[in-house]
């Protein structure tokens, strides 16, 4: 394996310098985009990594399958999909059509923005503080590690930069779907979307995901069967953005991508793959991220189609 890993990412490298970190959140713009790191975690809780796996990065869109999963728990699947769809749009992550011209304004699927910011409506708590406990304590246990926080300055830097995501939660809320208060439901969406995690924390909730919700570590169950297969079966429609079609043919895995560079793979009852890389393609995946699932999905067959 760590041969594997370690070949991954010299042959990913030179792809990092196809992409660009995401600059509509001023703060991403910043961060060095050569840095790229994966992990793997097994069934076992055993790991291996290579390159910047220890370099952090925040979540952003990998935290919406938690903010599912936990809706989810709080609610029942019946609710929370009378709010949101379950069809890819192959649209942006954050566009604004499909609200208008669908016959309801329910978001299509909850990995797109609108979708995430619908679901975080549902998360039970009281107040956006307790809510965000609530949900940071969910990924930690995902992720195994009780460090995790979010990051002050990347919340910031899209809290006042958001302005379309304000419009999709604004319409929303006209439309009904949202519930509560725009201002607060987006203050939680901008707080997930910068948890700040590395590689190996992602791999673990991949490995999480690959055991149908058990802890690989403890062998407690996080998640109940039934909403862990539910959320890979998002991630396999809907994770990769506008490129999920593309990916399901090249990698085959059930995972999900972020603007901050991280992509939470997860390979149903062999292990989690976590990876990281800021320099983004034209779509908003990691370019080198995609590289190293390419060539570990193929020296490993681990496609599952
Ligand atoms: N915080 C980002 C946004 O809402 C998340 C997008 C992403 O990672 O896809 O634009």
């Amino acid at each position: 394996m760590q041969n594997i890993l370690d070949a991954a990412i010299g042959f990913s490298l030179p792809h990092t310098l196809e992409g660009k970190t995401a600059s509509y959140i001023p703060e991403l713009s910043k961060v060095d985009a050569r840095q790229l790191g994966v992990a793997v975690v097994d069934m076992d809780g055993k790991s291996w990594s290579s390159g910047d796996c220890h370099n952090v990065f925040t979540m952003q869109s990998i935290s919406k399958v938690a903010a599912l999963m936990l809706a989810i728990m709080d609610n029942g699947e019946q609710y929370v999909f009378s709010k949101v769809g379950m069809e890819p749009t192959g649209d942006p992550f954050n566009s604004i059509i499909k609200l208008e011209t669908m016959k309801t304004a329910k978001p299509l699927n909850p990995m797109i923005n609108a979708g995430a910011i619908a679901v975080d409506s549902l998360i039970s708590g009281e107040g956006v503080e307790d809510k965000l406990n609530r949900l940071i304590g969910f990924v930690r246990k995902l992720c195994h590690n009780d460090k995790i926080w979010f990051n002050q300055d990347v919340y910031t830097s899209e809290s006042t930069t958001g302005f379309r995501n304000r419009a999709l939660a604004n319409f929303m809320k006209d439309a009904g779907i949202i519930e509560g208060e725009v201002e607060a439901v987006l203050e939680l969406y901008f707080k997930q979307c910068s948890i700040e995690v590395n590689a190996l924390d992602i791999a673990m909730m991949g490995a999480v995901l690959a055991g149908d919700g058990k802890s690989p570590i403890t062998g407690e169950v996080l998640i109940p069967k039934g909403i862990a297969r539910l959320v890979k079966t998002f991630m396999v429609t809907c994770g990769m953005y506008d490129a999920s079609g593309e990916f399901a043919v090249r990698v085959g895995l059930p995972s999900k991508s972020g603007v901050g560079g991280g992509i939470v793979a997860a390979v149903p009852g062999q292990m989690g793959i976590g990876v990281f890389g800021p320099a983004l393609d034209s779509k908003g995946n990691s370019a080198g991220g995609i590289k190293i699932l390419e060539y570990i999905s193929k020296e490993l067959d681990l496609s599952i189609f």
